[in-house]
C-alpha cells in the first residue's frame, strides 16, 4: 500500500520508517529541515519505548541516546509528599530522540521531503490534493494519508475545522544547565514541587539531575497565555524574576539552576479535546498531537503519539483498518486520561490541569 505521511515529528517519522521497512511506498512531508521544536527535553515511560521498539527502532540506540530515571518524587507546600518507583521512564533531549528517528528513517527507503510545508488540502471526488510550498501541487489518489502534523494540524483544520486547541491555563518554562550541578535532592529522580497558594493551584517546579550531566528543570506557571512573539527560546534573564516569585519554597535551588542556565524554552500549554471529534476518516487519518494533543503537564503526549503510530502500523501490516485502530486508540486514551485525573486527585488533593 502507498502511504503519504504529513508531518515528520515524533510519530510521523517513526511510522514512516516502520512502514517503508515492510516494502511499502511511503512519502513523508516535513516542514522543518532539522529536528522538530516544542520543548528541549521530554520524559517517556516504558509504553512509549515499547511502541518504538515495536516499530523496529533499535533498543540499544534508544537506550544509548537517553537517560533512565530512578523514580518520581512529589511534594507540595502544604506538606504532602509521595514517591513512585521508576516505571521505565527515560529522559530525552528532544534533539536526541529526533536524531535516532531520523537515522531509522534514513535507512528505510522513505521518500522523505524535509523542508516541504503542507499549505493546504482539498478533497474532491475521492481525490486528495496537497498544496506543498515551493513544489507543484501533488494529487494523491487511492493512497492512505496519515496526518501527524502536530497540534496545529493543517489537515485537521480541513477535516474538523471546529476542533481547535484550548489553552490549559499554564505557561511552561523549560531550562537546562550549561554545566553539571550537585544538588541536595537525590539525583536521577524526577522531582515535582507544587506551590499551594490561598487561591488554590500555584506553580509546579520540576527538576532532574545527575552528577555528570546537565540538570534539566521546568516550571509551570498558572497565568494568562503569552503572545506568540514571546514564545520559543528566550534569554533566562527575561524569566528569572517571575520564576523566583512563583516558587517561594525553592528559592535557593532555583538560584543555583538559574545561575547555570543561559536560555529557556517557553510555551503556552495547550490540549486538543477529543470530546467533539468526528470518527476517524478511513482515507485521511489523524494521529498523535494532530488528533489528541494533551498539555505537557501530563508528560505523555509523545508516548501517546508513538502508540498511535504503532497501532496504525500493526493495522496496516495485518491488512486491518487503520481507522478502526484509531477508534480503539481513542478509547484507550480516554480511559488513560480519566485514570490519570483520579490518581492526581488522590495524591495531591486537587484536580489536574487539562
Ligand atoms: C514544552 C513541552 C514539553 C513536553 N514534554 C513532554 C514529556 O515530557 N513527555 C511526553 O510524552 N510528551 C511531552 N510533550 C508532548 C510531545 O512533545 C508531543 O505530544 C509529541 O511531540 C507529539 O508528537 P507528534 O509526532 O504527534 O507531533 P510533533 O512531534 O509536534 O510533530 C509534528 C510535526 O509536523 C510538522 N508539521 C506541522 N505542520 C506542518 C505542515 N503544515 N507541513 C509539514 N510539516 C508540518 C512539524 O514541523 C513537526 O515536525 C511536551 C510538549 C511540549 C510543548
Amino acid at each position: 500500500m502507498a502511504t503519504t505521511i504529513l508531518g515528520g515529528g515524533i510519530a510521523g517519522t517513526a511510522l514512516a520508517g516502520a512502514l517503508a521497512r515492510t516494502g511499502d511506498k511511503v512519502t513523508l512531508y516535513e516542514q522543518q529541515h532539522t529536528g522538530s521544536a516544542g520543548g528541549a527535553f521530554l520524559f517517556m515511560d516504558d509504553r512509549g519505548h515499547d511502541a518504538l521498539t515495536g516499530l523496529g527502532v533499535n533498543a540499544d540506540a534508544l537506550n544509548a541516546a537517553s537517560r533512565s530515571t530512578l523514580g518520581m518524587d512529589y511534594t507540595n507546600s502544604a506538606g504532602v509528599n509521595s514517591s513512585r518507583p521508576n516505571s521505565g521512564h527515560r529522559v530525552w533531549l528532544r534533539a536526541n530522540l529526533i536524531a535516532v528517528l531520523r537515522e531509522f528513517l534514513a535507512e528505510s527507503g522513505v521518500d522523505a521531503r524535509h523542508g516541504a510545508r503542507i499549505a493546504g488540502l482539498e478533497v474532491e471526488s475521492g481525490v486528495a490534493t496537497l498544496h506543498v510550498d515551493d513544489h507543484p501541487v501533488v494529487a494523491v489518489v487511492d493512497e492512505l494519508i496519515i496526518a501527524a502534523d502536530g497540534i496545529d494540524s493543517v489537515v485537521r483544520a480541513h477535516l474538523e475545522p471546529g476542533r481547535v486547541p484550548v489553552y490549559s491555563g499554564d505557561v511552561v518554562v523549560y531550562g537546562m544547565t550549561t554545566v553539571p550541578v550537585e544538588l541536595h535532592s537525590p539525583s536521577e529522580v524526577l522531582h515535582f514541587y507544587d506551590e499551594i497558594t490561598s487561591r488554590g493551584k500555584g506553580s509546579t517546579f520540576g527538576h532532574i539531575w545527575s552528577g555528570d550531566s546537565a540538570a534539566l528543570w521546568f516550571l509551570r506557571l498558572p497565568r494568562d497565555p503569552l503572545p506568540s512573539d514571546d514564545l520559543g527560546v528566550r534569554p533566562v534573564g527575561e524569566w528569572a524574576g517571575e520564576i523566583q516569585a512563583a516558587t517561594p519554597s525553592n528559592t535557593s535551588l532555583l538560584e543555583t539552576l538559574l545561575a547555570r542556565t543561559d536560555s529557556v524554552h517557553v510555551s503556552n500549554a495547550r490540549s486538543l479535546p477529543l470530546d467533539n471529534a468526528t470518527p476517524p476518516n478511513p482515507s485521511i487519518l489523524l494521529i498523535g498531537d494532530a488528533d489528541h494533543a494533551i498539555t505537557p503537564a501530563a508528560g505523555v503526549g509523545a508516548r501517546d503519539a508513538l502508540e498511535d503510530a504503532h497501532a496504525v502500523y500493526q493495522a496496516i501490516t495485518r491488512g486491518e483498518s487503520p481507522a478502526e485502530a484509531m477508534i480503539h486508540r481513542r478509547a484507550r486514551l480516554r480511559a488513560d486520561r480519566e485514570r490519570a485525573q483520579r490518581l492526581i486527585r488522590q495524591s495531591t488533593g486537587r484536580p489536574a490541569s487539562t
